[in-house]
């Protein structure tokens, strides 16, 4: 009879593998880089391949993909965003502005660096970058589920406070809902 640590291992495994085998995105157009969306999700490059798709809401959202450039107002909106979607959940920075403010990175009116106010699991570099690099990235995403290594989710709730000190120091007129997970 197999002892309870072995078969909670391979529930594990078996719950990853069906995360990763379907990644459901909520696409916050946020930047340009949300141009190279279309190519990705469609014949040319067909993402929907290896299980990623639009989803209709952020309740049924796997992937919050912010694709660029985040004024504070509109951070606001994604962080309400990623607080309404679901466990397992995954954040994905695409384009330079995500990772440093790329050509923003002077702007009075953009943050520059995503992971200091949502918990990023891949990025993924370039200005924009191509529907390879973005289909690289969900890939490297879904390596990290299966090893049972993005735990972006999970930071974020272990250090709540710290992004919160962050995300309130850009966001003056700071009135949300508490968090709700
Ligand atoms: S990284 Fe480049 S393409 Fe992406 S949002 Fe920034 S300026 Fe636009």
């Amino acid at each position: 009879m197999m002892n309870d640590k072995y078969s909670n291992k391979i529930v594990e495994i078996i719950q990853n593998y069906a995360r990763k085998s379907s990644l459901w995105i909520v696409a916050y157009g946020t930047g340009c880089g949300a141009i190279e969306l279309p190519p990705t999700m469609t014949s040319r490059y067909d993402a929907e391949r290896f299980g990623i798709r639009g989803s209709a809401t952020p309740r049924q959202a796997d992937v919050l993909l912010i694709t660029g450039y985040l004024s504070t107002k509109t951070l606001k909106r994604v962080i309400r965003t990623y607080e309404q979607m679901q466990d397992p959940k995954y954040v994905i920075g695409f384009g330079s502005c995500t990772i440093n403010g790329g050509m923003y990175w002077d702007s009075y009116n953009t943050i520059k660096a995503l992971d200091q106010y949502l918990p990023v699991d891949v990025f993924i570099n370039g200005c924009m970058p191509r529907p390879e690099a973005v289909l690289s990235g969900f890939i490297k995403l879904q390596e990290l589920i299966a090893e049972g290594k993005a735990n972006g989710a999970r930071k974020y709730k272990e250090n709540l406070e710290w992004y919160r000190t962050n995300q309130r120091k850009v966001i003056k007129n700071w009135k949300m809902p508490d968090y709700n997970w």
